[in-house]
């Protein structure tokens, strides 16, 4: 029986026998670590009634591992030179589709009703290129697409900011955004040295479970996001000095001092000191005052 493909002497004999050199503006870091490969499928908790979307298969060292879990896998690759090597390499396993194209550009509703058709649930798992990390997670969870969880390797900094509590130095915008849309958790830290070729950071593996309803209510979700935004402009101000800047920079303080007080917030207050709940709070108040 051959090795697993993210075994590192196969991983070699496939990019030696094909020529492949790593593309970095690419984010090509490819794993080759059993140990790691096993946390990520496992955190999914995928079975062969559920489905699995890949971004970014490389040369499919964690995709064997999720055809072998789940029931559907389909795996999207930017990079054209890997589309023949995924589908030399994953040939044994026919549930399994490759796409080549860009993920931010492509249409994942009419992938998931093409792909995942005959599965019920169905998550993200993933060992993502880390300079567009945040832009694929938030088209993930913002086009609200049907998933049950991602899983993500992504750098340590970023899956920190992203599961950060109110009053904690990571804690901001990203957190807010991910936090509204999942529930976030480190699965793992992760060091260089199961990449081949090591990236320069750290890394960690995040699980955001999909919620099915955001946790607090909000009248525009889009106003809700500016009023986050604007609160972080400048993280040294207080929450006022930020609102006032962004929503009322021709007015006194008097009538955001008051809005900021019927929703419960001490115009002194720092915006990375909020709660998603507060956050909300303020949105609708703000909102219902006509800003
Ligand atoms: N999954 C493989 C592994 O773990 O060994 C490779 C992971 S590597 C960190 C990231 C992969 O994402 C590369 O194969 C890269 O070509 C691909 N990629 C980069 N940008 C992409 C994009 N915008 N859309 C789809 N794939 C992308």
């Amino acid at each position: 029986r051959m090795d697993d493909i993210a075994s590192p002497r196969r991983t070699k004999e496939i990019i030696q026998r094909h020529g492949f050199s790593f593309k970095k503006s690419l984010g090509q870091n490819f794993l080759i670590d059993q140990n790691i490969l096993g946390k990520i499928v496992e955190a999914a908790g995928l079975d062969a009634s559920k489905g699995a979307l890949e971004i970014g298969p490389g040369i499919g060292a964690l995709t064997e591992k999720l055809a072998r879990e789940a029931g559907a896998v389909t795996a999207v690759e930017i990079d054209q030179r890997l589309i023949p090597i995924l589908q030399e390499v994953l040939e044994p396993y026919p549930h399994v589709r490759i796409h080549h194209g860009d993920v931010l550009k492509t249409d994942l509703g009419a992938l998931f009703r093409e792909d995942f058709a005959n599965v019920s649930k169905v998550s993200v798992v993933a060992n993502l290129p880390y300079y567009v990390t945040t832009p694929i997670l938030m088209k993930l969870l913002e086009e609200r697409l049907p998933l049950e969880n991602i899983v993500v390797m992504i750098q340590k900094e970023v899956a920190e900011r992203m599961a950060a509590s109110p009053g904690t130095k990571d804690y901001g915008s990203l957190s807010i955004a991910v936090q509204y849309y999942s529930e976030p958790e480190l699965v793992c830290i992760v060091p260089k040295t199961v990449f081949i070729p090591q990236p320069n950071v750290e890394s960690a593996v995040i699980r955001l479970k999909v919620r099915e309803q955001p946790p607090v209510e909000v009248d525009d979700e889009n106003f809700f996001f500016q009023v986050v935004h604007a609160s972080f402009a400048q993280r040294r101000k207080t929450i006022a000095n930020n609102l006032k800047t962004r929503f009322f920079p021709k007015e006194g303080r008097e009538r955001l001092e008051e809005l900021l007080h019927a929703a419960g917030i001490e115009p002194s207050r720092r915006g990375e000191t909020l709660s998603l709940q507060e956050y909300a709070t303020l949105c609708n108040v703000l909102l219902r005052a006509g800003v």
